[in-house]
C-alpha cells in the first residue's frame, strides 16, 4: 500500500504548482504550496503514509462534519434539519446568496459557511463550551488527544472574518440564528483553527468508515443513521460547488478545507487523509483532488 501511495504522490506532485494557497485568511498564506501528503487507515487500523504527512495545518471546513455530528447528537436529526437544509449548491462556500430572499428560512446546507455557523450555534453549552466539545470530539474521532488549535490562525480569521459576520448577522436578523453573534462566530473561528495532520484526517475518515463506532453516547440518534447523514452530506456538499463532479470522478464521501486538507471515508473499508495547500478555483486542494482520484481508480474505491 505504501508503494501505491508513494506513486500517487509522485504522479500528482506537478499539480502543487498549478494551485494557489488561500490568502483571504492572512495566516494561511504561510503554508508551503509544494507540500503534498496522503495517509490511509485501513479497517484493521493499519496506517500507511506517503509524502508530507507530518506537516500540521488547520482543519478549516473539515470541522463542519464534526460540528454537524455534535449538533445532531445534541438535538436529533429533525431539529437540526428544520434549521439548516440538506441540499447541495453551485454557489461558493462563503456565499450570502439567497439568505435575504423572503421565502428562504434556512441556510442551504451545513457545509457552506452560513450553514456551519448555524450548526455550531445549535451545539449545547454556551460560548467556549461549544468549541471545547467540538475539540473533544475531534480528539476522540482522530484518536489523538494532543490536538489543539492554532492561536495565530484563529486571531487571523477573527480579525478578517467580516464575511462570516455578515452571514451570521443576516441569519440573526432573519430569525434563523439564535444567540450572541460574536460568541457563536468566536467558537466557529476557533473550530476552523484546530490543527491536524494528514494522519488525523485519515483517522477521522476511518471513524466514519466504521460507522462512527466507539463513542460512549450518541445522544439523540442511532449511530448508523448518524453515519448515513454525515456521509450523505459529505457526498452531496463536502467539496464545495464541485461536489457532484467530484462524486462522479472520485466516488468517495469527502470533505475539504481551505488550508488544503481533504478527509475521505470509504464505508467499511478505509479512512483517507490528504494535505496539499495549493487550491483550485473552488477552494479544493488541487493535488488533493488528483490524489483522491488516483487512489479511487487504483484501488477501485468508487462507491457507485
Ligand atoms: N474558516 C474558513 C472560513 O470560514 C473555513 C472555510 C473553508 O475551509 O471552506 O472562511
Amino acid at each position: 500500500m505504501e508503494n501505491i501511495l508513494r506513486e500517487i504522490v509522485e504522479e500528482n506532485r506537478y499539480l502543487t504548482g498549478e494551485g494557489r494557497v488561500a490568502d483571504y485568511i492572512p495566516a494561511l498564506k504561510k503554508a508551503n504550496p509544494k507540500d503534498i501528503g496522503i495517509c490511509v487507515v485501513d479497517l484493521e487500523g493499519n496506517t500507511y503514509k506517503a509524502g508530507d504527512c507530518d506537516v500540521k495545518f488547520t482543519i478549516q471546513s473539515i470541522s463542519k462534519v464534526i460540528s454537524l455530528m455534535l449538533a445532531i447528537m445534541d438535538n436529533g436529526q429533525s431539529y437540526v434539519f428544520e434549521r439548516v437544509g440538506y441540499e447541495g449548491t453551485d454557489e461558493p462556500f462563503n456565499t450570502l446568496y439567497k439568505l435575504d430572499f423572503p421565502h428562504i428560512d434556512k441556510p442551504v446546507n451545513p457545509m457552506v459557511n452560513a450553514g456551519a455557523i448555524l450548526t455550531t450555534s445549535l451545539i449545547k453549552g454556551g460560548h467556549g463550551e461549544r468549541f471545547q466539545r467540538i475539540l473533544d470530539l475531534i480528539r476522540i474521532t482522530s484518536n489523538n488527544p494532543n490536538i489543539s488549535y492554532n492561536e495565530e490562525v484563529y486571531l487571523s480569521e477573527k480579525g478578517t472574518g467580516d464575511r462570516n459576520r455578515a452571514l451570521a448577522n443576516i441569519m440573526k436578523a432573519r430569525g434563523m440564528l439564535d444567540g450572541d453573534v460574536e460568541d457563536i462566530l468566536d467558537d466557529y473561528f476557533k473550530q476552523c483553527s484546530i490543527e491536524v495532520d494528514a494522519l488525523d484526517l485519515a483517522n477521522i475518515g476511518f471513524f466514519l468508515a466504521k460507522g462512527c463506532e466507539g463513542l460512549k453516547s450518541y445522544g439523540n440518534i442511532d449511530r448508523r443513521k448518524l453515519t448515513s447523514i454525515l456521509l450523505g452530506i459529505m457526498n452531496a456538499c463536502g467539496m464545495y460547488n464541485f461536489s457532484s463532479q467530484y462524486a462522479i470522478e472520485v466516488g468517495i464521501p469527502s470533505k475539504s478545507g481551505v488550508a488544503g486538507g481533504i478527509m475521505g471515508a470509504v464505508p467499511s473499508n478505509m479512512g483517507i487523509g490528504i494535505y496539499s495547500p495549493a487550491l483550485d478555483e473552488n477552494g479544493n486542494s488541487k493535488a488533493g483532488y488528483g490524489m483522491m482520484k488516483s487512489l479511487s481508480e487504483r484501488l477501485d474505491l468508487r462507491l457507485f
